[in-house]
């Protein structure tokens, strides 16, 4: 089964997709992990990346699919997996979709998860990790980017059955009960 959580930042992604892999038993391939990895191990992509991330803007398509498709190659992502932050493009979104095709593992579903602007705000402000983007400027930042360029991968899915919007207003509980009634 391969699985994309979709939502704005602050949505709950990272923390949902995390437990559903476990609960599943299969990988979770966070983008926007796999760049805070290279930052932090300072290798040629982290180096490349870190100014685009600092700004709260988007890493190219191109590296960014090169990335995910090599990523998956791996042997461990045979029996499906958890894709998070990504496609976060109408591009990265038909790169993905056509790849999956022809490697006859199409996408099984994409859980929107849904939560009102002011709250994710307050969410990623007190969320505490540290991290470098986390300010309100950089949130803001972000935020706008989803609109503009992530939110319309919503509509590339649109005519498919694939899509689930859960509510991700409520307790981590909560939510996951809603994302297992959905898959
Ligand atoms: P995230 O942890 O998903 O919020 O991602 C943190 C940052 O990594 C984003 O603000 C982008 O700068 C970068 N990033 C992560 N995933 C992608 C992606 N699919 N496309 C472009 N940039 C990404």
């Amino acid at each position: 089964m391969i699985l994309v959580f979709f939502g704005p930042p602050g949505a709950g992604k990272g923390t949902q997709a995390q437990i559903l892999a476990e609960s599943k038993n299969i990988p979770h391939l966070s983008t926007g992990d796999m760049f805070r990895a290279a930052i932090k191990n300072q290798t040629p992509v982290g180096v490349k990346v870190k100014a685009v991330l600092d700004a709260g803007e988007l890493v190219s398509d191109d590296l960014v699919n090169e990335l995910v498709a090599e990523e998956i190659k791996n042997e461990r992502y045979n029996n499906g997996f958890i894709l998070d932050g990504y496609p976060r493009t109408v591009n990265q979104a038909s790169f993905i979709d056509a790849l999956l095709k022809e490697q006859n593992r199409p996408i099984s579903v994409v859980l929107n998860l849904e939560v009102p602007k002011e709250e994710l705000v307050k969410r990623i402000l007190s969320r505490g990790q540290g991290r470098s983007d986390d300010t309100e400027e950089g949130i803001r930042k972000r935020l706008d980017v989803y609109h503009k360029e992530t939110a319309p991968v919503l509509d590339y899915f649109k005519d498919t059955d694939l899509i689930k919007h859960i509510d991700g207003v409520g307790s981590i509980e909560q939510i996951q009960e809603r994302i297992h009634a959905a898959i």
